[in-house]
């Protein structure tokens, strides 16, 4: 049976986050935009409330709160932050570098570097694309040699999101090129190793308060206990990873798409042209009900999801439904957004513009759209 009602407690989280992140995690954003520049204070405050470690055990400094929990607090988040970049720098420590040590980390792995993450102390990034390897994320070229006690890493990782600012990344490297997807591994690298170096802060469209950066790692000696998981089990560290950040790094969209739409629908009432509000003309109101239908789907899908990994079901195809709807259908919901504020929605000071530029990277992230739909076409029995 799914039921979907929220405890007392549930809700009291969901309130506290939602009051905390309005009054905390909104100032100074159209300049933090246009300076690309990180949210430390916005960064600092979530880790005083342990954010950054909702769905980590309370024994590694976590919250401890179970799937739907997490889903539930992080759409508060998005409703109450209008800082999407501070959100996604968030998502990207929390599933892909905190997650898989919690997962496949051994006990000192854990308890050296789960709580400080969940107090957000310690910034995680997740490094395993490469010029070479996009979609194609296992053609990946960054070796490491197994030397006595220690692995020495060399390649190139071009898209690692808080790289500029993280303390560890968790690298993809092959031992064995010649295994090909079996040779790949994860390691934990720390960002002040020798060889291990942030060449290139990135700019990008949008998500600008998220920092993202090119890691190079030459001839870096990472000790052998850091090694994150067995030998050869990158490729299982990956998926894990990825079926967990499909399916809940856009949980704080849902919250975003909400406080679009209650902000549109204020606007459609209170903007008069023709002697009449622009929300009774249809052609407006039509598009207010689009992004209402867009949120509740959305919504509806995140939850089941977020059900279905509680009763400890694989959600791998679930999971990458979820994040293309809710990735297209949050693009859609902005660009409504945009068209119902006419010329202003155009304008940086209204804040909506943001809100798209913030939108689409999530059609790209995390697997691209088309990616997404290639693995659904597989469950279908379509793929190759
Ligand atoms: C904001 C942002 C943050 C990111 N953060 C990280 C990070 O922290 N760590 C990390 O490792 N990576 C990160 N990435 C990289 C991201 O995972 C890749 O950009 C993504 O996987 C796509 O790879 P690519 O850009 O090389 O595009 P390509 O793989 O070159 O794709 C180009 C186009 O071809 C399409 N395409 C490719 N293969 C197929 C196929 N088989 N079928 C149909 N179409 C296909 C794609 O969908 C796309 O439209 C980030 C990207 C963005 C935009």
């Amino acid at each position: 049976m799914i039921d979907f009602s929220w405890t007392e407690e549930q809700r009291q989280l969901q309130q506290k986050i939602l009051e905390f992140s309005r009054q905390e995690l909104n100032s100074n954003l159209i300049d933090l935009d246009a300076q690309e520049a990180f949210n430390w204070e916005g960064w600092r405050k979530c880790g005083s409330l342990k954010i950054q470690g909702l769905p980590i055990p309370k024994e590694y400094g976590g919250m401890g709160a179970d799937i739907l929990t997490t889903i539930y607090a992080l759409e508060a988040l998005g409703l109450g932050c209008k800082d999407n970049g501070l959100i996604f720098a968030i998502n990207a420590h929390l599933w892909a570098c905190s997650l898989p040590i919690l997962t496949f980390g051994n006990a000192e792995q854990k308890q050296k570097y789960l709580p400080q993450l969940c107090q957000g102390e310690l910034i995680g990034g997740h490094a395993i694309s490469e010029p070479e390897a996009g979609s194609d994320v296992y053609n990946l070229k960054t070796v490491a040699q197994k030397r006595d006690d220690k692995y020495i890493l060399n390649g190139v990782k071009n898209w690692v999101t808080n790289g500029p600012v993280s303390n560890l990344y968790i690298v993809f490297a092959t031992v064995d090129p010649s295994k090909g997807k079996s040779g790949i591994s994860g390691f934990i690298v720390e960002a002040n190793l020798p060889g291990c170096t942030l060449k290139r802060k990135i700019s990008k469209m949008g998500l600008r308060t998220t920092q993202l950066g090119e890691l190079v790692l030459e001839d870096c000696e990472v000790p052998a206990e850091n090694l994150l998981g067995k030998e050869g089990g990158g490729m299982a560290i990956f998926t894990h990873s990825m079926e967990w950040e499909r399916g809940f790094i856009l949980s704080s969209a849902i919250g975003t798409m909400e406080r679009l739409l209650t902000t549109c629908v204020d606007y459609a009432k209170k903007r008069k042209q023709f002697g009449q509000s622009i929300g009774k003309f249809q052609l407006v109101s039509t598009k207010l009900v689009d992004m209402k239908l867009r949120l509740e789907t959305s919504r509806t899908l995140l939850y089941k999801v977020g059900w279905l990994k509680k009763m400890g079901k694989s959600i791998l195809m679930e999971a990458a439904m979820t994040k293309l709807y809710i990735s297209e259908s949050w693009v859609q919901s902005c660009l409504d957004a945009i068209q119902i504020y006419g010329g202003y929605g155009y304008l940086t000071e209204f804040e909506i513009e943001r809100e798209l530029r913030d939108a689409l990277g999530s059609k790209l992230y995390s697997g691209t759209s088309e990616i997404q739909r290639h693995i659904i076409a597989q469950f279908m029995g379509l793929g190759r």
